[in-house]
């Protein structure tokens, strides 16, 4: 164990010295209470430490204890509904044992070590087992069963397994592997900087379905997949990312509040216990592991919190589930970078952030992706990483986001302006974008429909064509335009109001199945081609965009999902008549 002294203090940044036999990345303790830091930086004997709290009352000469270890988190059954601060402290238990006011230096495990879990075998004596291998499973709560992996690099002969009751410490299972015996407990241990190990990387094919109309239909993310949002303030950032965290069809969640303002904090806090999971009727809790960063906690520990986040989403892929990890905020994050590399007096790059800023974003994005685990049944698991950013002003040329965008492969570019007009989720159609379109284009087109495809790329060209028109309208007025342009125009309206915008407290609104998706944009363009079809013939535009039908084109979002197929073609059949009798007139 290494042990050396405090030479410096700058805010969050400890130097000691008498540290060479230390390691980067070590953690190590500081001082009498015993703070947590960790080694980022090593010169001979010197190490620059990040120190995860309040370093005030440091001072020279106190004491610095490399643990020899890097940064871990562990891993195992009562991660999920439970709330880590960035360094895996489990906060209610926090709480619950020292009171809301976190004192330095706490060290509280985090899983519990008293609590049992009833462990269910998978496999028996003799069987002989590999990396990744399930060797049982335990009910962590009713959404999400957890399995117990061979950890990487062992495999060997069962020699001993049972049925039982197992504290996350007992030994629920011996190994005669190559290396000799190995005891598995429930519980194991990951250094949180290094990505958890699978067998192959696969490109991702099959979509996140969100219930989001604006993002299933026009720029998907795909499971396994890479988003960023980035959300000025009001403009429905929170509100997005919790419908991704309730609907989306994932079998667990990880959100990692990273250093956004203490009340937002609060707000997940307060309202994800009350979600409900809509399929099962449980709390989303239990299928979400937060981590959240406490207001009072310095900037380095969001970085920590980024990387115990990821660990743990990985861990849970690698039992072969579907993820999705929600970052808010990773400018947060980048902030801090920018703080503790200013500290170390680092040559700045763009805006005083480290050169390194883009490198750090992707080797955490990086990290999501559909992979085949290890193990013999070669079963699949996706990690998608969303990561919200919050760019000063919405100003989106700013280095995270310009950082951000070239790595992740879909933008849901949040617009204050189009919340200011309460079109809410205010994505916006024009400067958002999915890389993922063509590679999922077949899964929906045998999933959803032949024409899906063909009906989005309509909706998005009378989008285009509308800001293109408006720009026309605004030099000449509308009466330039001609009788096909006006009709662009309801139908670009419609495709905004009736499709794109999406009400996420009303109870049949929230979340569209695809189908239902699919045949609302169907409606829409059905409205818009008989229309057309009906000027060529003659009939007047006017009566055409004030046709009573299209009040019920707008409700029709709305419809229950029992009932909207037969609703929809009860409006198709009005237009029909209703196209009629204009042309009659
Ligand atoms: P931010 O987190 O970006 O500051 P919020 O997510 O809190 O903004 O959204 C601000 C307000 O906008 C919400 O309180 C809500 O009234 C409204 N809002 C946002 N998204 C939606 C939505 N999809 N449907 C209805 N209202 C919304």
């Amino acid at each position: 164990m290494t042990e050396g002294s405090i030479i410096k203090v700058s805010g969050p940044l400890v130097v000691a010295g008498g540290m060479r036999e230390a390691n980067l990345f070590d953690v190590v303790r500081i001082g009498e209470a015993g703070l947590i830091g960790e080694i980022i930086e090593m010169h001979g004997d010197k190490a620059s430490i990040q120190v995860y709290e309040e370093t005030a009352g440091l001072g020279f000469g106190d004491r610095v204890v490399s643990t020899g270890e890097p940064l871990s988190v562990e891993l195992g059954p009562g991660l999920l509904t439970n709330i880590f601060d960035g360094i895996q402290r489990p906060l209610e238990a926090i709480f619950g044992k020292y009171g809301s006011n976190i004192t330095r230096g706490i060290s509280e495990p985090a899983l519990n070590r008293e609590k049992l879990w009833h462990f269910v075998p998978c496999v028996k004596r003799g069987d002989a087992v590999v990396s990744g291998d399930i060797v049982g499973i335990v009910e962590e709560t009713e959404l999400v069963l957890h399995k117990i992996m061979v950890p990487a690099g062992v495999s060997g002969t069962i020699e001993e397994i049972a049925e039982g009751d197992f504290t996350v410490e007992q030994t629920v299972c011996r190994i005669a592997s190559e290396s000799g015996p190995r005891a598995l407990s429930l519980m194991s241990k990951w250094p949180v900087r290094r990505a958890r190990a699978y067998a192959k990387k696969l490109a991702p094919e099959e979509p996140m379905i969100t219930g989001q109309r604006v993002i299933d239909s026009m720029f998907p993310i795909a499971k396994g997949g890479t988003a960023c949002v980035p959300g000025p303030f009001g403009s429905g950032k929170t509100v997005v990312q919790h419908q991704l965290a309730k609907w989306s069809n994932v079998d667990l969640v990880v959100y990692i509040g990273c250093g956004e303002r203490g009340n937002e904090m609060t707000d997940v806090l307060r309202e994800f216990p009350e979600l409900r999971d809509p399929h099962t009727g449980h709390s989303i809790m239990k299928r979400t592991v937060l981590i959240a960063n406490t207001s009072d906690m310095p900037v380095a520990a969001r970085e920590a919190s980024i990387y115990t986040g990821i660990t743990i989403a990985e861990y849970f892929r690698d039992m072969g589930y579907s993820v999705a990890v929600i970052a808010d905020s990773s400018s947060r994050w980048a902030e801090a970078l920018r703080e503790m590399s200013g500290r170390l007096e680092e040559m700045p790059g763009e805006e005083g952030y480290p050169a390194y800023l883009t490198s750090r974003l992707a080797q955490f994005y990086e990290r999501a992706g559909r992979v085949i685990c290890l193990g013999t049944d070669k079963r699949e698991g996706t990690l998608s990483a969303i990561g919200a950013v919050s760019p000063q002003g919405g100003d989106l040329s700013e280095p995270v986001t310009q950082a951000t965008l070239r790595i992740v492969k879909v933008f849901w570019g949040l617009e204050a302006g189009l919340a200011y007009r309460r079109h809410f989720p205010a994505i916006h159609w024009l400067n958002s974008y999915s890389l993922y379109k063509d590679r999922l284009e077949p899964w929906f087109r045998e999933h959803v429909g032949r024409g899906f495809s063909e009906a989005v790329a309509e909706a998005m060209r009378l989008l285009q064509e509308e800001s293109e028109l408006d720009e026309i309208v605004k030099l000449v007025g509308a009466d330039a335009l001609s009788p096909r342009e006006r009709l662009t125009l309801e139908a670009a309206r419609s495709v905004r109001e009736d499709f794109l915008q999406q009400n996420a407290f009303d109870p049949y609104d929230s979340y569209t199945p695809l189908d239902k998706q699919y045949r609302l944009l169907c409606l829409i363009l059905s409205y818009y081609a008989k229309s057309l079809a009906a000027v060529e013939k003659g009939a007047d535009v006017q009566a055409l965009a004030d046709m009573k039908v299209r009040e019920r084109i707008g409700r029709a979002k709305s419809a229950s999902d029992d009932t909207y197929r037969s609703d929809f073609e009860a409006i198709e059949k009005e237009l029909d008549d209703e196209i009629e009798t204009i042309l009659q007139a």
